[in-house]
């Protein structure tokens, strides 16, 4: 069987079929050069960065979970500094948890806030390390999938360049505006609502500084931004927010920020000055670029998906799974890659 994507969603899905025992053979496609989609964490002389996801929720249980079954559930640290700020454009001022999330326009209770996030302490690239580590063998990168046909009870993925995979069963882990596109090909009305699920574009700036290049003094995890003069939306203070993201006595700080023009890195830096007081220039600075990066779901999302997963009950076994369908956060991920890869067992089974 194959798996088509190796975000969190993708590994986790072929995890979940490899740990069903020898039954399977599971072929993990992704079209980059690295495994883990939207997770990235690099490291940069001594720092930890993080270009994707920072964390999950503390109250959520699958990170730690998946963690143990990897042997590394001892790599996982919990949140530091906490409590936020905004910035109204002329003063930072303490905020509550809830009302920052609203401000950012995500949608969590109260209730799951107030346990913190949880983290590795590598960066969540670890989960992505251990996951490939397992997945050996199994994982084909520069692989992207062109598309999908169907050839009597099986399918056959079609690849970039002209090569193709057979498969008794796929799993597509790809954004849904990727996997729409694929289904639709493959006659799946519905497949245009996934397709047409909106995905937003951000930037994130991970800045380093000395610590004493900063006037103010770091309180909280981070601020967010509630003035239209500025192009930053937040700023985490990831040096106090986790443990072990910076060396002694430097400040590791990472912006959010709306598409712009210009360099992202420039203007993070000249709104970061101003609100924390910071004297002089960055160590160095690293930008990430997330074009369609986080699905927005619209009315009547879960319907449609629901909708899309019965015209695949119809067909021989493929299953859907990641940030666009059932929620995007990486704990959300992790449940929809196990829940596609138990699907795909038990259709098998029978
Ligand atoms: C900037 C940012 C910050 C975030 N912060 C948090 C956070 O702090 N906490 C949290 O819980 N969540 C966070 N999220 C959300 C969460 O990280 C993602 O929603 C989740 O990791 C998505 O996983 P996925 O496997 O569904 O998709 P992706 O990570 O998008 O994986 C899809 C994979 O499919 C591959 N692919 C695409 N097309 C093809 C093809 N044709 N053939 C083969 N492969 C293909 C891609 O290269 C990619 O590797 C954040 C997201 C972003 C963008």
């Amino acid at each position: 069987m194959v798996v088509v994507g190796a975000g969190i969603a993708g590994l986790v899905a072929a995890w979940e079929l490899l740990r069903e025992g020898a039954k399977f053979d599971v072929t993990v496609l992704e079209s980059e050069r690295r495994a883990g989609g939207v997770i990235v964490t690099e490291r940069v002389d001594g720092f930890v960065v993080e270009g994707g996801p920072d964390g999950v929720l503390a109250s959520e249980p699958e990170v730690p979970a998946l963690a143990a079954e990897l042997g590394i559930g001892d790599h996982v640290v919990s949140q530091l500094a906490r409590g936020t700020s905004v910035w109204s454009g002329t003063d930072l001022r303490p905020i509550e948890e809830g009302r920052a999330a609203t401000l950012l326009g995500i949608d969590v209770k109260n209730a799951d806030l107030g346990a913190g996030f949880r983290t590795f302490a590598g960066g969540m690239g670890e989960l992505v390390a251990a996951l490939t580590a397992r997945l050996a063998g199994t994982l084909h990168l520069a692989q992207g999938a062109s598309g999908l046909v169907r050839d009597g009870t099986r399918w056959r993925i079609a690849i970039t360049g002209g090569s193709a995979y057979d498969a008794d069963a796929v799993v597509l882990a790809l954004p849904a505006w990727a996997a729409g596109r694929v289904l639709e090909t493959i006659g799946v009305h519905h497949g245009r609502s996934l397709a047409e699920v909106p995905y937003l574009s951000s930037i994130t700036v991970s800045l380093a500084y000395r610590a004493d290049q900063i006037g103010r003094s770091l309180e909280g995890a981070g601020f967010v931004v509630d003035s239209d003069s500025n192009h930053i939306r937040a700023c985490t203070y990831a040096s106090s927010k986790f443990p072990g993201r910076a060396p002694e006595g430097h400040a590791l700080l990472r912006a959010f920020l709306q598409p712009l023009e210009g360099d992202p890195a420039v203007v993070a830096h000249r709104e970061l000055a101003t609100i924390l007081a910071i004297r002089g220039e960055p160590l160095w600075s690293r930008v990430f670029y997330w074009n369609r990066g986080l699905p927005r779901y619209r009315r009547h999302h879960a319907e449609h998906v629901a909708a899309v997963r019965r015209q695949l009950a119809r067909l021989p076994p493929l299953a859907i799974a990641g940030a666009g369908y059932d929620g995007a956060g990486v704990s959300a991920c992790i449940r929809s890659g196990r829940a596609a890869g138990r699907l795909i067992a038990r259709l098998m089974a029978r």
